[in-house]
């Protein structure tokens, strides 16, 4: 029989070992080793004062074949909930203020958020030049090119913000939003892509009985109990052959076979070893086997922050905006990257007569933050919610959650350092990484990803 450790039960691991498991049969020993308590990384659910609060990730978009598929096979679509019709309202602070993004492009151009020759830089998208195929373009940069600095600063600096705490002039495009730089390539630019994309879409329509279950953007959508559901199945299906509280200290390599050691002093012995902990902790485990992997892992950079989840009287917030919640270009001078108003996104998280929201706070252009000691990080909270939205009432109470890895930085030159990561990885068969760090950093991703992640494994096992 072969045996395989996972090292690591966030969801890369997670739904890797049910995929090999499924397909493997009984042919295979798959074992995960989990250096915390709980399973699920950064997926994590607090209960508290009758709240459901997610530590981490909101949700997920539903248009992602292998996540269905996923959450079907473990049994938890009848569990899934979609966000609140009423949640599609977000928010962009500007000026002092927040501004209703606009849903339309007339209401765009009607819009006060950029200014009138920003707006008209913004119509002038299907004319910019477009880029050399071989150039690992910034995201800022890409934005700028084709749409202009203005909007390049106010609204794609926020985007990038609130989703990979990032900074929008080290990340890399073609690494970050690859269907964007695709968008591009094939094209030659974002509105015509998305017109012949509603074409596209249009025939298909016609052509067939109708779509898919959910649109090209996808449904933000979780589960009755909370996001930590998907993590706890998952971890509940693999039974003994989930191993908590099992940190990996180190990783040697004999003929054929690795000898993996957790911190208790365990030996455990396997035909193949996949790292799926961010690059930063497994490149240290791999030193000796691959100095090179190991270097090109340490070079991958992660972004800490930290989650503030706040409860308060709705008697005392009545009149405050809702919807989904609020982003915070860098150049507005906040320090909070944004707000997630959770009680509205998905009703239940919060009991009747309770307003939960949660800020994000840190990242790439605050690496600082996630370091501070909780009443500060309240008292700033506190202060910018004032300034943005009129926040004046105090919270029932307040959680923290630090994540000081927190959200892997594909920075310019990724996609290089991965090519070389895979054909360094080549020396060391039996030997694989995966997850966030490399691949593409939504839950999502993670779950294609590790479809891909297992059939490699099967493969390289002869199965
Ligand atoms: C605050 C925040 C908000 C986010 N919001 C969203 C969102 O709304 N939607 C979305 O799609 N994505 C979101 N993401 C991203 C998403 O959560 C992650 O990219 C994804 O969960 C990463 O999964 P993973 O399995 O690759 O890694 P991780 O979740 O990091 O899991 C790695 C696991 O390895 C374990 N481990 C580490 N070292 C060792 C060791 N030496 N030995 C054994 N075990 C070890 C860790 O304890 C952990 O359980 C968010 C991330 C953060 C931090």
């Amino acid at each position: 029989m072969k045996r395989v450790l996972i090292i690591g039960a966030g969801i890369t691991g997670l739904a890797t070992a049910f995929r090999l498991r499924k397909l493997g049969g009984t042919e295979l020993d798959v074992r995960v080793l989990e250096a915390s308590e709980m399973p699920g990384g950064n997926i994590r659910t607090d209960r508290y004062e009758g709240c459901t609060i997610e530590k981490g990730p909101n949700g997920y978009l539903d248009n992602v074949e292998a996540t269905r598929r996923l959450i079907e096979e473990i049994g938890l679509a009848p569990h899934v909930r979609q966000a609140d019709p009423e949640a599609e309202r977000r928010y962009l602070y500007r000026g002092g203020r927040l501004h209703l993004l606009p849903s339309s492009a007339p209401g765009f151009f009607r819009s006060p958020l950029l200014s009138l020759k920003g707006r008209t830089r913004v119509a002038l998208e299907p004319f910019a030049k477009k880029a050399k195929p071989e150039l690992d373009e910034s995201v800022f940069d890409f934005a700028s090119r084709r749409i202009g600095r203005e909007a390049a600063s106010i609204l794609v600096d926020a985007m990038v913000s609130g989703v990979f705490a990032g900074d929008a002039s080290r990340l890399s495009l073609a690494s970050t939003f690859p269907k964007m730089a695709a968008m591009e390539a094939e094209h030659g630019g974002l509105v015509r892509a998305m017109i012949a994309r509603m074409m596209k879409s249009r025939k298909k329509d016609a052509d067939s009985s109708g779509g898919g279950p959910a649109g090209p953007g996808g449904k933000l959508s979780s589960f009755d109990e909370g996001l930590d559901l998907l993590p706890r199945t998952l971890a509940r299906s693999l039974g003994k052959s989930l191993m908590t509280r099992r940190s990996v200290r180190r990783i040697r390599r004999a003929e054929q076979l690795y000898s993996v050691e957790t911190e208790k002093g365990e030996n455990l012995e396997a035909d193949l070893v996949f790292l799926s902990i961010p690059a930063g902790r497994a490149a240290p485990l791999i030193e000796k086997i691959s100095p090179e992997c190991s270097r090109i892992m340490k070079s991958i950079p992660s972004a800490g922050l930290a989650v503030v989840a706040l409860g308060f009287d709705l008697s005392e917030v009545r009149e405050l905006p809702t919807g989904f919640g609020f982003l915070a270009p860098r150049c507005e001078g906040l320090r909070i990257l944004g707000c997630l108003w959770d009680s509205e996104i998905f009703p239940g998280r919060a009991p009747e007569g309770i307003r939960l929201m949660r800020v994000m706070i840190g990242g790439a252009h605050d690496p600082e933050a996630v370091g501070l000691p909780d009443d500060e990080l309240r008292r700033i909270v506190l202060a910018e919610l004032k300034t943005s939205m009129g926040l004046k009432a105090q919270p029932s109470f307040v959680r923290i959650y630090r994540y000081p890895l927190g959200i892997a930085q594909y920075e310019i030159g990724h996609r290089d350092k991965l090519e070389k990561l895979r054909t360094g990885l080549e020396e060391t068969p039996g030997l694989l990484v995966g997850g966030s760090s490399y691949d593409g950093i939504s839950m999502n991703s993670c779950i294609e990803k590790s479809e891909d992640y297992a059939d490699e494994i099967l493969r390289y096992l002869g199965g």
